[in-house]
């Protein structure tokens, strides 16, 4: 789908986040970047994401597979929701921005919400939602337009021990069953194994890929 050769990034104080990053992302696949806090990958998902550029080295889609409005969906660790709009209206922002209004939209966002265990939810208001709650109505707006690419920053980290695996198991039963390609960034170990179908281990100063593991998963 998309890959990266001898990419680099220097930032201008001089901190090198990556250097010569090398890497394929298949289309299908669940990739989980691994590593120490300050190791780049927030930088590598910026790149991946097109919100910043490589100094060195190249970032290329394969044919026909270039990103538009909608092709690729951002979750970050704090769930980032319009603290004054419903779930319904958060999780429509994405459409909204292309253009399709709640109405029209409403048939797509119901479904998504309730793949995410959201169904009766719709007005509610993150102030009314668990920690856990609210990670799925950023999961599912970051679902809704149908992503080529999902990009994942450690989205599970502020969540307690069981809320975690709640949505580390629904979130691989959704990459199981709709098979959107997923780069996930994590610290954990554990995360990692359970998660991924490849693990990319990086470490710090400059950040690069140390080490590559390919994981057989059960088929369904
Ligand atoms: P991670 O996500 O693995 O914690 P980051 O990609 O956030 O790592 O950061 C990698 C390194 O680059 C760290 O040393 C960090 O301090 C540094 N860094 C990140 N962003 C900037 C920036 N805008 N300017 C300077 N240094 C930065
Ligand atoms: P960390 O704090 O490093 O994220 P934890 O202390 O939560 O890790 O360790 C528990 C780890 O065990 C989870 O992160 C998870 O990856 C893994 N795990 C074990 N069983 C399950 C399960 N049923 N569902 C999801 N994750 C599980």
């Amino acid at each position: 789908m998309l890959s990266l050769n001898g990419a680099g990034r220097r930032f201008d104080n001089g901190t090198v986040a990556l250097e010569d990053i090398t890497m394929t992302i298949g289309a299908g696949e669940f990739v989980v970047l691994l590593g120490p806090s300050g190791c780049g990958k927030s930088t590598l998902l910026r790149l991946l994401a097109g919100l910043d550029t490589p100094d060195t080295g190249t970032l290329a889609w394969d044919h026909g597979t270039k990103p538009g409005p909608g092709d690729i969906g951002f979750v970050f660790q704090d769930a980032t929701l319009l603290p004054w709009a419903t779930t319904e209206q958060n999780v429509h922002l994405p459409l909204r921005l292309a253009g399709t209004s709640l109405e029209a939209a409403r048939p797509l966002i119901r479904e998504t919400l309730a793949r995410l265990g959201l169904a009766g939810f719709e007005q509610a208001r993150p102030a009314a939602l668990s920690g856990g709650m609210r990670m799925r109505v950023s999961i599912a707006r970051a679902l809704v337009s149908r992503p080529k690419l999902l990009l994942m920053d450690e989205p599970f980290a502020a969540l307690d021990e069981f809320t975690r695996h709640r949505l580390q198991d629904d979130l691989h039963a959704l990459w199981r069953e709709a098979r959107t390609t997923v780069v996930f960034v994590t610290h954990s170990i554990y995360e990692a194994a359970y998660l991924a179908s490849r693990i990319l281990i990086m470490t710090p100063r400059p950040g690069r890929i140390a080490a590559e593991i390919t994981c057989a998963l059960p088929e369904a």
